[in-house]
């Protein structure tokens, strides 16, 4: 099943008005490869802004809250990202799995509330660097699908986000061998949950892409795309990532 390539900027905390320029620039950009799906997660500060400046423009919320409204201070729900402007969310990345404690349930919950909502998910896992070290990066992302993806959803509304965490930010990227045997591992186990809907069910990669390296990493078998993060912040880092992905078809 033919997937479309999906690149996606995670730009955490960081951005106010001023950057709305950039993401205008990042979309117009894109727009040069309509073969390629594009979307820009801001700090939810952003959202409402980008989306008014960029319409039509895929942007995204980085997590949301499980429940639907009540006593969470700080938090965000779905609902909430929906009537912001949002059409996505990231759940589960390492950043909020490992500082904010939440677990595979957590996750989950998450996933569920934002398919309800209307939005489509980004489910993010990943190993730590321990762990790839000690041969078990496999099971251990293996048992983080089990744990964190939900039983019902339409395939093409989440997608996984393949994110070694000792990749993220540092520069480092496992080889594309292991990029790959991760991902066929991933597809392999949401064929034998799901079904065929898994095959339309996107993998991006995502640990320091780069316009340099994004076309071996984008490449590599079973990867529809890629989740980016500090080179998603510049058209100038970024559209090179879109375009390698649009070069890959
Ligand atoms: C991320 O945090 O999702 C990420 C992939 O970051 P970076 O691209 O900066 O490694």
């Amino acid at each position: 099943m033919a997937r479309r390539k999906y690149v996606v900027g995670n730009w955490k905390m960081n951005g106010t008005t001023t950057a709305l320029a950039e993401a205008r620039a990042i979309f117009a950009a894109a727009g040069e490869h309509p073969g390629v799906d594009v979307a820009l997660c801001p700090p939810f500060t952003l959202i409402g802004a980008m989306a008014g400046a960029v319409p039509g423009a895929a942007v995204g919320g980085q997590d949301c809250h499980s429940a639907a409204s009540g006593a969470f201070t700080g938090s965000v729900a779905a609902d909430m990202l929906v009537d912001a402007g949002a059409s996505l969310v990231i759940v589960g990345h390492s950043e909020r799995r490992e500082g904010c404690g939440e677990s595979d349930a957590d996750v989950r919950a998450k996933a569920e509330a934002a398919l309800a909502a209307g939005l489509s998910v980004i489910l993010c896992v990943g190993e730590p660097r321990t762990v790839r070290e000690a041969g078990g990066a496999i099971d251990y992302v293996l048992a983080q699908i089990a744990g964190s993806v939900p039983d019902d959803f339409a395939a093409d509304r989440l997608a996984i986000a393949y994110e070694p965490i000792w990749a993220i930010g540092t520069g480092l990227v496992p080889t594309v061998a292991d990029v790959a045997a991760m991902h066929g591992a991933i597809r392999g186990a949401l064929a034998a949950r799901f079904g065929d809907a898994a095959q339309a069910m996107r993998l991006l990669y995502g640990g320091s892409v780069n316009g340099d390296n994004a076309a071996e990493l984008l490449g590599a078998g079973d990867v529809d795309g890629a989740l980016v993060g500090g080179a998603s912040l510049t058209a100038a880092k970024f559209v090179p990532i879109v375009a390698a992905a649009a070069a890959l078809g």
